[in-house]
């Protein structure tokens, strides 16, 4: 390969154009909108050419090989054009997959990929590896070879990423579970998404492993016929204490993130710590250790009793589930935003068992109304977040909790789902202020 033509020039495409100039080929980027100015100038002070507001298929059709960001639906003209020509068009992690030979771990899974590659990465970098962790969150992938040169690379892979590989192959593949999301991209079909995230594991050989979610139906229904390796794990999530065994079984490592999803998430984590015979020492000390990011059922504030806590992240039913799970106080939930297609149904029988108080905070509230005014004594509606904490507030009583976990995403009324969460503790802030 002497020249790359990459499309869309955001973290995945610069990332990538960085790689390939670093290691000599020719390099030129297209984007079909507007390229931000932080990348622009990335790409002007390492003298990489590149065009923006759309593409002009002659000069993307000057290199033998083009790699696409996985932000660019397979469906873009540029892409059926390049397809039609015969030309070679693979992904950002594909590419960067030719460009090293340390050790790999992916994760993948609709819910807990950043919680658990961020404690993985924990872990072995508290160890004292030459460890580096990117992909979907943070860094891409690209990026981190042209910046840096790791022992060990662990990679949050998201569904979309994984459409375009062809060679790529992890070491250790982690697939936490498969809940509806993203459908919009999978023609509306669970099994084509299912699918999808099977790709972290194809390439797989039986020195591979591969770690999945044992009580999840889709991956189980997905096994039976699953040609992949033979060294597969299953963990489940069945038995519940809030710690993790050592391997000889006369210590329990603590964690601070809660409830049974995390535990689940640390489980995976310490499965491929020890494939890669981390010392258990090393897993305990990485364990305790660890904080999560923000938005993950996190705990922001307390007036009068009254916990806060802040899980913005929570962008669809199945994480909201957990969230639930893990509550162990009665619950005024706050929730709503942009419905993509949820079906509330799986979170009744807890509604019923530990919400007193729902607060709907989105444009369109309707489908969440109807779907919980069998399940939840009270409630609201309303579009600003300082009125959502003050009826959170109003609603709860000492020993509660408010919790915001919204199952929807944000785009009605914030920038995203950190922004949501962030005007949520500042207002949470300010009423602990007042008190
Ligand atoms: P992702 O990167 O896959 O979006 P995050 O780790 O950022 O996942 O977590 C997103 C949301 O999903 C948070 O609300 C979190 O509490 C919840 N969550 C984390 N792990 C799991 C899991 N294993 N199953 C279900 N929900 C989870």
């Amino acid at each position: 390969m002497k020249s790359v033509t990459i499309i869309g020039g955001g973290e995945s495409g610069v990332g990538a154009a960085l790689l390939a100039k670093k290691h000599g080929l020719d390099v030129f980027v297209s984007d079909f909108g507007i390229i931000s100015e932080q990348y622009k100038k990335e790409l002007i002070d390492c003298n990489i050419p590149f065009e923006e507001g759309g593409h002009d298929f002659e000069k993307v059709l000057v290199t033998e090989v083009v790699v696409k960001s996985p932000g660019v639906p397979e469906h873009a003209p540029v892409l059926r054009m390049l397809k039609d020509k015969g030309r070679k068009v693979i992904s950002e992690i594909e590419f960067g997959h030719l460009f090293f030979s340390g050790l790999t771990i992916a994760v993948t899974g609709s819910n807990g990929k950043t919680t658990t590659s961020g404690l993985l990465y924990h872990i072995l970098k508290t160890a004292g590896l030459n460890v580096a962790l990117g992909g979907n969150y943070g860094k891409s992938y690209a990026r981190i070879l042209a910046e840096e040169t790791p022992d060990i690379l662990v990679l949050e892979i998201s569904s979309f990423q994984l459409d375009d590989i062809q060679t790529f192959k992890p070491n250790v593949a982690i697939l936490l579970n498969i809940t509806p999301d993203h459908l919009d991209r999978y023609e509306y079909k669970m099994a084509n998404y299912v699918n999808s995230k099977f790709r972290i594991a194809m390439n797989q050989i039986s020195s591979d492993t591969f770690i999945y979610n044992g009580d999840d139906p889709e991956i189980i229904s997905k096994m039976k016929d699953f040609q992949g390796i033979q060294h597969q794990i299953s963990i489940t999530q069945k038995d519940y204490i809030q710690g993790i065994s050592s391997k000889d079984g006369n210590e329990i490592f603590e964690i601070s993130i809660k409830g049974r999803h995390n535990l689940f998430n640390a489980r995976c984590a310490v499965e491929a710590c020890r494939i890669i015979q981390l010392s258990e020492k090393s897993i305990g000390e990485g364990l305790s250790s660890f904080r999560n990011l923000p938005h993950r059922l996190e705990s922001c504030g307390e007036i009068n009793g009254v916990e806060f806590v802040n899980d913005s992240k929570a962008t669809n039913v199945d994480s909201v589930f957990y969230a639930l799970d893990a509550m162990t106080k009665p619950v005024v939930w706050i929730a709503g935003g942009t419905d993509k297609g949820n079906d509330y149904s799986v979170l009744f029988p807890l509604a019923a068992q530990k919400i007193k108080a729902l607060v709907c905070l989105g444009l369109d509230n309707e489908k969440l109304k109807k779907s919980f005014k069998a399940f939840i004594p009270n409630i609201f509606e309303t579009t600003k977040v300082s009125e959502a904490v003050e009826i959170g507030l109003k609603s709860a009583t000492t020993g509660d909790v408010v919790l915001l976990s919204p199952a929807c995403a944000s785009f009605d009324l914030f920038k995203n789902y950190m922004d949501r969460g962030d005007q949520f503790k500042k207002e949470v802030k300010y009423a602990e202020n007042r008190f």
